[in-house]
């Protein structure tokens, strides 16, 4: 089998903001540069060094590494949570200068409004957007329908498992048409069984919806099952150390975890992994 590390990523067109011209393709989103340093009067930290990264339409690209290689931090600044220090982040072209119904974004711990049922989570960007009570009916009819959720339509978070909510905040993120997914380690309080269960889910999502996800992971499985490409991080200071491209089809099944191909890859990863989980 084929060495599978790659790197340097293309640099991003250096310019202006874009805005997308017929007939020429430009990255769903680019990282040009990215330093993003945290400072007091004491210390100063390195979070994200010099990080380049291009993400095309309709990718499924996760973050690997281990905690403290600044995947969170870099999440953050594409869903413009915080500005970066140095460099840009451009989303179709536009420099991103705070946050956007562009950017849906799906956390670890659940999100969903306490107060508002299913059906209203779910259209709650829709209504911010003032469109129509049909409009919104339909949307959330699609996604409900997605997530196999119809049954729990009226009722309110705290009477869902946590696999449910995870659901739940998927189809409120999804609902927006968002230009990406940005999701952070959104699996990783569930029990095996339903982790295994949403990634499946979220394959499928992304293959029927052609989302562009970015995924935040330390679970070398999870990314080898979800992801197109892997980037792999390591921390002080937080940066790319390499780049993995899976070399499997759309269509996954659980069963893809057992063949030969992705235990042989997941190998290939662990060993570029260890020294540098070795470092913190
Ligand atoms: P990961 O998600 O890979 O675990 P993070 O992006 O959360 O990593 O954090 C990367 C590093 O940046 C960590 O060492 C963390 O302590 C530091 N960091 C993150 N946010 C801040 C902040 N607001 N102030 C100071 N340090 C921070
Ligand atoms: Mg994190």
């Amino acid at each position: 089998m084929t060495p599978v590390f790659q790197r340097p990523v293309e640099k991003a067109i250096p310019g202006e903001d874009r805005q997308p011209e017929p007939g020429i393709r430009m990255p769903r989103i680019s990282v040009e540069g990215v330093s993003k340093i945290y400072r007091s009067k004491k210390w100063e930290f390195t979070a994200l060094d010099r990080i380049d990264l291009t993400v095309e339409e309709g990718e499924f690209v996760s973050l690997l590494g281990p905690s403290g290689s600044g995947k969170s931090t870099l999440l953050r600044l594409i869903a413009g949570l915080e500005p970066p220090t140095e460099g840009r982040i451009r989303v179709d072209g536009r420099t991103v200068k705070g946050p956007g119904a562009d950017r849906g974004m799906v956390f670890q711990r659940y999100t969903l409004f306490p107060w508002l049922t299913v059906e209203q989570n779910i259209a709650f960007g829709l209504r911010l957007r003032g469109e129509s009570r049909a409009k919104r009916r339909e949307v959330v009819e699609h996604y409900l329908r997605k997530i196999g959720l119809e049954a729990f339509r009226s009722a309110y978070p705290k009477a869902l498992s946590g696999g449910m909510q995870q659901r739940v905040a998927i189809a409120r993120a999804l609902a927006n048409r968002p230009s990406v997914l940005l999701m952070d380690e959104p699996f990783g309080a569930l029990d095996p069984i339903t982790k295994g269960q949403m990634q499946e889910m979220l394959v499928q999502l992304w293959e029927q919806e052609g989302t562009t996800v970015i995924f935040v992971t330390h679970d070398v499985e999870e990314a080898i099952f979800l992801s197109q490409r892997i980037v792999i991080m390591a921390a002080n200071p937080g940066r790319i150390i390499a780049e993995v491209r899976v070399p499997f089809g759309r269509s996954r099944g659980y069963d893809l975890r057992d063949t030969e191909a992705f235990l042989h890859l997941k190998r290939q990863i662990v060993r570029r992994l260890e020294p540098v989980m070795a470092e913190k």
